[in-house]
C-alpha cells in the first residue's frame, strides 16, 4: 500500500548546472556570461540553496542581467558527486525504490553537459570492471545508491529490469503502443535485461553508449540528434503480517535528451531537418507538460502527453504520483549566450517558483 509521500508542488525538481568553460573556449579568450549572487565555498553550503538565482549577462555584458530561479544552481566547480548528492536525485531513487514512477532528464544544448552528467566522460565505461573515479556520472552514481538501498532490506525481495532506449538509432521508428492491461504506453519488441547485479545494470548502459548513432552534426562528435532513454524498472515484495505481501512497483527513467540546439545552428539538411524538427517538437511537448503539471491550477485533463512519442513513452512518470527532476545544462561562453537564455527560460517554465 503505497501513501502519497509528497505533495504537488513537490512533483518537480529543477536545477541547473553550468559546465566549465572548455579548453577552446579558454583559447578563444571568451568571457563568462552566468553569475552567480551567492557564494559557495563549501559543498556543505548547497543544502542550504533551496533557491537561488542565477544571474545572466555579467559585469562586461553591459546589458541589464536576467535573473531566473531554480531549485538548485550548480556552479562549474560542482562535482559529479555534488550533483547527485544535491540535485534531488537520492530521493527520486528512494521512491523508485518505494514504487514511484521518477524521472531525472537532462536538457540542454549540444555540448551543454548533458552527457557528462549524466554518464561522465566519453569511454568511461568502455572498461571492464568499471573503475570507480571521480568522474562518474549520475547514473553510475545512482545505481551505487540504488544497490545500498537494497542491500539495507535485506527482508525484501527485489526484482530490477533495465531497458535502454535510444529511438533515434533504430532502424526503423519504433512503435509506441498503449497496453490495456498495463494501463499505459509501451514500446513494442523493446529488449529488457534482468540485472541481479550491479554490473548487468552497467552492462546496459555500456551496451547503451556503443549504440549512439553518430551522426554529421556540426557541433559535436557524439550526436545529439535522438533521446536517449535509460529505464530501470523496481519491484518488490515484502513480507507482511498474515502470510501476505506488500507489492511495490517503481521506475526511474534516466533521459539523455537530444540537443536543445535550433535546427539551423546545428547546419542539419535532408532527413535531419525532419529529426530536428521532430526533436524541436518533442522537447516542446515535454515542456508543455511539465509546466502543466507544476502549475496545480490548470486542468491535469490537458496535459498533451499525446502529442510527442518520448511524452507518451514518459506519461506515466510525469503524471499521478510521478517525480521528476530536470537538470538544464548550460554553456557559461559568451558564444552560446542565446542558446543558454532559451534553457534558462525552458527550465524556468518548467517549474515557476
Ligand atoms: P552534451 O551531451 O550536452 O552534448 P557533453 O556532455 O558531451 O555535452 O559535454 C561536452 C564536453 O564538455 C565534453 O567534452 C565533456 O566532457 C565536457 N564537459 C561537460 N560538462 C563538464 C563538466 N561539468 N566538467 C568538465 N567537463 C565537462
Ligand atoms: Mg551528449
Amino acid at each position: 500500500i503505497i501513501t502519497s509521500y509528497n505533495s504537488a508542488e513537490d512533483n518537480i525538481n529543477v536545477v541547473v548546472r553550468v559546465r566549465p568553460l572548455s579548453n577552446k573556449e579558454i583559447k578563444n579568450g571568451e568571457d563568462l556570461v552566468v553569475n552567480f549572487p551567492w557564494k559557495w565555498s563549501s559543498p556543505g553550503k548547497y543544502k542550504q540553496l533551496g533557491y537561488v538565482d542565477g544571474i545572466l549577462g555579467g559585469p562586461s555584458g553591459g546589458q541589464r542581467p536576467k535573473l531566473f530561479s531554480y531549485n538548485v544552481v550548480f556552479e562549474p566547480a560542482a562535482t559529479q558527486e555534488d550533483v547527485l548528492q544535491f540535485s534531488g536525485m537520492k530521493r527520486l531513487i528512494e521512491m523508485a525504490v518505494e514504487g514511484f514512477r521518477c524521472t531525472c532528464f537532462c536538457y540542454g544544448q549540444t555540448g551543454s553537459g548533458k552527457t557528462h552528467t549524466l554518464t561522465g566522460p566519453p569511454g568511461l565505461f568502455g572498461l571492464k570492471p568499471a573503475p570507480y573515479s571521480d568522474q562518474h556520472g549520475l547514473i553510475f552514481r545512482s545505481f551505487m545508491y540504488l544497490f545500498k538501498l537494497i542491500q539495507e532490506q535485506p527482508g525484501v525481495q527485489f526484482i530490477l529490469k533495465a531497458n535502454l532506449l535510444n529511438p533515434g538509432s533504430a532502424r526503423k521508428p519504433l512503435a509506441v503502443r498503449w497496453s490495456k492491461k498495463a494501463r499505459g504506453f509501451f514500446v513494442e519488441n523493446l529488449f529488457t535485461v534482468d540485472c541481479e547485479e550491479f554490473d548487468d545494470l552497467l552492462a546496459v548502459l555500456e551496451e547503451g553508449l556503443r549504440n549512439r548513432s553518430v551522426g554529421r552534426h556540426n557541433m559535436n562528435d557524439y550526436s545529439s540528434r535522438s533521446h536517449t532513454i535509460l529505464s530501470v524498472h523496481i519491484t518488490s515484495e515484502q513480507p507482511a503480517e498474515g502470510g501476505v505481501f506488500i507489492s511495490r512497483s517503481g521506475k526511474i527513467n534516466f533521459v539523455d535528451l537530444a540537443g536543445s540546439e535550433m535546427t539551423k545552428k546545428t547546419q542539419s539538411e535532408g532527413k535531419t531537418l525532419e529529426e530536428a524538427n521532430n526533436i524541436n517538437k518533442s522537447l516542446m511537448v515535454l515542456g508543455y507538460c511539465i509546466s502543466s503539471l507544476s502549475d496545480s491550477k490548470k486542468n491535469r485533463t490537458h496535459i498533451p502527453y499525446r502529442d510527442s512519442k518520448l511524452t507518451k513513452l514518459l506519461a506515466d512518470s510525469l503524471a499521478g504520483n510521478g517525480v521528476t527532476l530536470m537538470i538544464a545544462c548550460i554553456s557559461p561562453a559568451r558564444s552560446n549566450i542565446y542558446e543558454t537564455i532559451n534553457t534558462l527560460r525552458y527550465a524556468a517554465r518548467a517549474k515557476k517558483i
